[in-house]
């Protein structure tokens, strides 16, 4: 049996691959979802900014905030976002949405099996499982980020860990979520909070570090108790779940050539924006376009990266700063933030700018700290 579709990976960018395929010409292939056991599945905290949800966002789990704050002071004002809401969604509750969905589809299988392999044979694909053999199929998306080999020795990764909690008294501004507070706890690494206030007593508060070294998320517990005590003065507050993460701060992926019938999606496809983690967004954006791709009967190899060379150089610039001089990291977003308007930086780090609008974002940058960094130019 040889499938027309296998999806690999059914996290974000397989299950947006799979809810845009089903909208499209090629809803009636026989496709084939491959996932391993998840006994402990992390539910993940998305969020993206846009005017409206996102086609594929659960239209009763839809909660959002106008205003976003990126300091070195939490007491700074936060920027409103006009046209824009900054949004969230559960990756439980996505999953969910997407797989009521599917139930609509016999053509849509699933199998629960880790992928060792997959491998372009020219005319089809073979998917080595660890249960049951070699699976073939004309085409494979990929989102599984181990099956892609690529050098992440040298570069950024940002490490989070979060926890949401409950508190007795009304602490939170529920209007306002935080993207960046930086400096909150002191650290030679580049090191912020972010804050999603649900109500004025429940948040998501997360502590995160830019870092080229790996250090268990756990390490960063302690650093996060201490801001919601001593900088929150939050003393009694119950941790309703936990949240951790590292999301690779890197170019590397984008340049992975794809193969004839391999195509790499999400994180695993270079979706990450580089300079930010953010992901979300730009996996809706990728999947539309090689959907595009399979319903003109193109290969894979012929896709190039969604992302322009001149948004990788301005991100290779920002995780140049971020290396070499991370003190000077948090003036660079904060200015961003303070000398623009927000929605306009926002625009930017979707990469939906056009080149005049960068020009009136970056003149307002550092000017010393950005040429610095373009006299020491690196590709990360
Ligand atoms: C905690 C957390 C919060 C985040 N918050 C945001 C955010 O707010 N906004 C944003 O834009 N981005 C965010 N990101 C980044 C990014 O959006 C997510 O990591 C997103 O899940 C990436 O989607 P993906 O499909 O590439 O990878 P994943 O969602 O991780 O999917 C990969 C899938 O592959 C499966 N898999 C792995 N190995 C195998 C194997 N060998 N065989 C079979 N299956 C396998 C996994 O089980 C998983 O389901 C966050 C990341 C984390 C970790």
């Amino acid at each position: 049996m040889k499938y027309d579709i296998i999806i690999a990976g059914t996290g974000c960018a397989g299950l947006s691959f799979i809810y845009f395929l089903l909208k499209s010409s090629l809803k009636d292939k026989n496709i084939l979802l491959i996932d391993q056991e998840n006994p402990n599945p992390l539910d993940k905290t998305w969020c993206y900014w846009s005017d409206k949800p996102l086609e594929l966002h659960p239209k009763d789990k839809v909660v959002s905030w106008k205003k976003i704050r990126v300091s070195k002071n939490h007491k700074n004002e936060p920027h409103s976002l006009k046209s824009l809401n900054y949004y969230h969604l559960k990756s439980s509750d996505f999953q969910k949405h997407i797989k009521d969905f599917l139930l609509d589809f016999p053509n849509v299988h699933y199998l629960v099996d880790q992928v060792t392999e997959i491998s372009d044979l020219g005319d089809y694909c073979n998917v080595a499982t660890k249960n049951n053999g070699s699976i073939l199929g004309q085409k494979v998306v990929n989102s599984i980020p181990n099956l892609v080999e690529f050098n992440f020795k040298s570069n950024v990764r940002q490490i989070f860990t979060g926890w949401t909690i409950s508190t007795e008294q009304n602490v939170f501004d529920k209007d306002s979520a935080t993207l960046m507070e930086f400096n909150a706890v002191p650290n030679d690494h580049v090191n912020f909070i972010y804050i999603l206030p649900y109500s004025a007593n429940e948040a998501l508060i997360e502590y995160t570090i830019f870092s080229e070294h790996d250090i268990e998320t756990s390490l960063l517990e302690p650093s996060l108790d201490s801001y919601i005590k001593q900088q929150l003065k939050i003393d009694q507050f119950t941790i309703l779940s936990k949240e951790h993460g590292v999301i690779p701060m890197t170019n590397t992926l984008k340049k992975i050539k794809n193969q004839k019938n391999i195509v790499n999606i999400g994180t695993a496809g270079g979706a990450t924006k580089a300079s930010t983690g953010y992901t979300f967004y730009n996996v809706q954006k990728q999947v539309k376009q090689i959907i595009q791709l399979l319903e003109n009967n193109n290969d894979f190899d012929a896709y190039s990266p969604f992302t322009s060379k001149r948004f990788m150089f301005y991100d290779n610039i920002i995780l140049n700063i971020i290396k070499k001089w991370p003190e000077k990291t948090p003036k660079i977003f904060v200015e961003m933030f303070a000398k623009n308007k927000p929605e306009m930086v926002l625009k930017f780090l979707n990469e939906e700018t056009t080149l005049w609008e960068e020009i009136n974002i970056l003149k307002n940058l550092p000017l010393y700290i950005c040429i610095k960094s373009l006299l020491n130019y690196e590709k990360y």
